[in-house]
This record gives C-alpha cells, structure tokens and sequence, in this order.
C-alpha cells in the first residue's frame, strides 16, 4: 500500500503578479491532504435510478457551519460528507476536531471496507482494489452514530492525522441563538402553529459515573416534569459539573436558548437536539373542530367567537403568526378583535362578525352588513399608517417589524354556487382579506391530517 506522502503531488503554481507585471512561479511544497471534509448536510439519501447509472446520492443542505439554541449539542445523527483521494479497501483515515483552544472535540475515523466505481462498460459497481488504476476524488458520506458533544460555540479545526504528522483540513463553526423569553402574544402565535412543540426536554448524563443533568423549556411550566427531576431551563446555574470530572460544559447557552427550539424556526438544525412534546393531538383537535362547529351552527354572538378563538388559536394557522395579540387598542379610537404579525412582517389586523351574517344581496352585491365590516377595517388601516409609530409602541412591536398593515374581514358562511363565490372574490382583492368560518373550519381538518402524518 502506497503511503500518504507518496500519492500527494507537488503543486506549481504560476500566477502573474498584477502590479509589476512580472510573471512569477511559485513551488507549493506543501501537500495536500488526502482527504476533505466539505461539510455536513441535514439530509444525504442514495437515491436508486431505474438504470444503475441514474444511482446518486441526493445531499441537502450542505454547510460548514450550524446554529443551535442549545449546547452542549449532539451531533448524533449527522451527516458529514467526505472526498477521498484515490482511496483504496482496508485503507483509514483519522480526522480530529478541536476547539479553538486546541482542545480536542472529537475524532472521526473512516474504515474503508471497499470502495466502488461504476463501470460504464459492465454496466454495474465494481470493487476498487488495491492496484486499479488511479481514479481521483472519491466521495463518501459518513454519519456520526454516538453521542458527540460539542460542549459550546466556536470554530473548531479539522486536522487529518497520521503517524507521520498531521494537517489541517479546513474549520467549522458552531453557533449559539439565544432569544428574549417569549411574551404572551408570542404563545399565542407559538400555539397556532400546528406542529408546535409543548415541551423540550433535555438530559445529559456522564458516561463514567451517571451524573446528569435534566432540563426543560416549555410554553407553561410543568409540575410532573419537575418532580421527575427536570429544572426549568431559566433556572439552571452557571456549570454543569458531574462527579468524576469527566463531563462539565456552561449552562448559560440552555438558559437563554433552549426555549428556541418550541418555535421551529431553526429546524431542522435542532431536530436531534432533544426530545419535544408536541402541542396538538389530533383527537384534540377534533374535539375543537367540533366544538367550534356547534358555536357557527348556533350563530354564536361574536364575544363568545372572540373567547373561543383566543383560546384555540390554532384555527389562525393560515396567518403563519409570529405575534398575536386579542383585542388590540389602535390608539384611543378603535379596538381590533385580534392582530397578527407575521414573518413576512405584514400586520393584519382581523374583524370577526357573526357566523349567521348575509353577505350577498338577491344582486349579488355585498350586504350593509358586510360593507360596514369592509369600511370598519379600512379605517383602522388608515389609522394605524397615519400614526404608524404611536400605535406600534403601544402594541409594543417595533417599527421596523412591520412592512406593510392589512385587514381582514372574518364572516358568515361560504356561498354555495360558484358565481357568489366569485362575487365575493371581485369585491375583496385589496388590502383587505376575506375569510368565512367555513374557511377555517376546512384549515383545522387540513390541519388534522397534517398532525396526524406527522
Ligand atoms: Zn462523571
């Protein structure tokens, strides 16, 4: 088997030096390593073609760097893609993370027990062996199985070692998101998500003597988790030490953003970091179905609407909330019945009428009735760009959040033929938006499938 030293190729590089015009050659003794580490991906699945030529491998999200609300963070589960240069069967290669205080993080070692290439002519994968020809890079994914830790964020150094030396194969950076705790509009938003977690619940323990700690962050707290020995995560100290002085790392990336992990945003970076109780099942949610279908039947009042929706805010799932606040105040002149912020940074804000409301004439033409919900949801529009700054600090959200404000008008019952449809389509094409309760009852059964397949 050929060494390390003797496959890697001296380099020269010709390179013109722009200022003097000189052409200038440069050696480049050094030589590069066998091997690369070009990332890690969230997903690398080898996909089977109807020919074994169409055989690839699919790499999704390819990246030298990772954002976590947590650390410590696992890497159990990663995929970490590799070329290799001429590889060859029986053939490893160790490759060590460190910190960068040159501490070591972890080692990843590569086992080559065969390599394959597709042969063109055979028409199938043959075994490389040692011998063949050369045939360049080669890549590989590999995925970590155990428990690695990374214990905090920083840019760790990738060296390929061997027992002739070792070198340096590219950094990798680990980076912390820590977020204020979530406010009360915040949740609401939080729980009309229908995949939205309930709980994160961490634990790490030390191999050697079963020290551990348990932590958790939740949208309440909860008692049965507490007494099962699971610490609030706001509440956890400066360090984390076990009793053999083997695992220790600092609590202060869980305390100020372990909550993150509740909000999804960040997935799927955060999808092995810990174990998280979903919010909704989806005999809960039929029960809301049903419940709020007998509230529309019997043309509830909109005070017991309102009620009901602030606390199943899971049926304005279609704004995509990041806030959403009840009974917004626009100043000292109206009171909205909710606003929705959203990601896109649009402020909506939402008039809720009777289930039982006519909103077509004979004619076809919209009601009195719908009109003056129209017109009451245009003025608070205009109120809020007219004095856009008074109103957004007293919702206590900030002006560069919001881009642009829209209404939305919530109301009656969807029009059984097509051309009522329509007309009421004609009529709803501008800054407002028009929903009927028959909507949101179709999102929640769209909802409890996508619960259910989750
Ligand atoms: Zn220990």
């Amino acid at each position: 088997m050929q060494d390390q030293n003797a496959t890697a190729k001296t380099v020269a590089v010709k390179s013109t030096a722009e200022l003097t015009g000189e052409t200038v050659e440069t050696a480049q003794s050094e030589h590069a390593p066998r091997v690369a580490i070009m990332g890690w991906c969230d997903r690398a699945a080898r996909i089977e073609g109807p020919h074994p030529a169409l055989t690839h491998m699919n790499i999704q999200g390819l990246t030298c760097s990772r954002v976590s609300y947590l650390f410590p963070l696992s890497l159990r589960g990663i995929t970490f893609l590799v070329s290799l240069y001429n590889p060859k069967a029986g053939e490893s290669f160790t490759v060590q993370f460190r910190y960068s205080d040159g501490a070591k993080a972890f080692d990843i070692t590569m086992n080559l027990a065969k390599s394959q290439l597709f042969d063109p002519e055979r028409q199938e994968y043959v075994d490389l062996n040692a011998g063949t020809e050369a045939h360049g890079w080669y890549f590989v994914t590999t995925q970590v199985a155990n428990d690695v830790l990374i214990t905090k964020p920083d840019t760790l150094n990738a060296f390929l070692t061997s027992p002739t030396g070792e070198q340096l194969l590219g950094s990798f950076n680990f980076i912390h998101a820590s977020l204020p705790p979530y406010s009360a509009d915040q949740i609401a938003a939080l729980r009309s998500d229908p995949l939205a977690r309930r709980i994160i619940r961490v634990r790490y323990s030390c191999t050697e003597c079963g020290a551990k700690l348990q932590t958790y962050a939740g949208l309440e707290r909860n008692k049965a988790l507490e007494d099962q020995g699971y610490c609030w995560f706001a509440e956890l100290g400066e360090e984390f030490h076990c009793d053999c002085g083997k695992l220790s790392f600092a609590l202060q990336y869980m305390r100020s953003g372990l909550h993150g992990v509740l909000s999804r945003s960040l997935t799927p970076d955060d999808q092995a970091a810990g174990d998280y109780i979903r919010l909704y099942e989806t005999t809960k949610l039929e029960d809301d179905s049903r419940q709020f279908k007998a509230l529309l039947d019997r043309n509830a009042p909109e005070e017991v609407l309102q009620d009901f929706l602030e606390a199943h805010p899971i049926f304005f799932s279609r704004f995509s909330a990041s806030r959403l606040i009840p009974k917004p105040k626009i100043l000292t002149k109206y009171v909205a019945d909710f606003a929705i912020l959203n990601q896109r940074k649009e402020l909506q804000l939402i008039e809720i009428e009777k289930p039982g409301i006519r909103l077509l004439t004979k004619e076809r033409q919209i009601t009195a009735d719908l009109q003056h919900a129209v017109t009451q949801v245009t003025d608070w529009i205009q109120e809020v760009n007219d004095h856009r700054t008074a109103v957004l600090s007293s919702l206590e959200i900030d002006l560069k959040e919001v881009a642009v404000v829209r209404g939305v008008v919530i109301a009656g019952k969807s029009p059984s033929d097509d051309e009522g449809a329509r007309a009421l389509r004609r009529t709803f094409s501008g800054e407002v938006d028009f929903y009927t309760y028959d909507d949101l009852l179709r999102d929640i059964t769209e909802i409890i499938r996508r619960v259910a397949n989750a």
